[in-house]
């Protein structure tokens, strides 16, 4: 499967495509970032990548260098929004996580003192 390989009505798909205007924060060959519609901390980017990937669960090992390009990718972020407290990266998974779009991505959250998870 190759970068060119989106889904027509996915939101993130959409994004990427850059369909939408949506500003990038960064991006990657194979990932962008951008804020989240609706942010949980001062910062909080989503880390997408351009292909269509519906969840962890569905990455194959092929797919392990864009996976360390995602997290190199929420590192730059990270430098660039000033985040030397610390930040988290997280990704949700399936209905009991919380997952609402069905396209991989990592939330990178700072900015502010975090919770705990759970
Ligand atoms: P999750 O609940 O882990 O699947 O995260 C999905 C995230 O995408 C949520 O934090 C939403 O606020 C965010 N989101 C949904 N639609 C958009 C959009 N059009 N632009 C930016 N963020 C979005």
């Amino acid at each position: 499967m190759t970068d060119t390989e989106t889904a027509t009505d996915c939101i993130f798909c959409r994004i990427a495509r850059g369909e939408l205007g949506t500003e990038f924060v960064a991006e990657s060959p194979h990932a962008v970032a951008f804020r989240d519609i609706a942010p949980q901390a001062p910062t909080h980017v989503l880390i997408v990548p351009r292909r269509h990937i519906t969840g962890l669960p569905a990455l194959t090992e092929a797919d392990a260098p864009l996976v360390g390009e995602m997290l190199m990718l929420a590192n730059e972020v990270a430098q660039r929004e000033g985040l030397s407290g610390g930040y988290r990266v997280l990704t949700n998974v399936g209905p009991d996580a919380g997952q609402t779009v069905d396209h991989l991505h990592f939330h990178v959250l700072g900015g502010r003192q975090l919770g705990a998870l759970g």
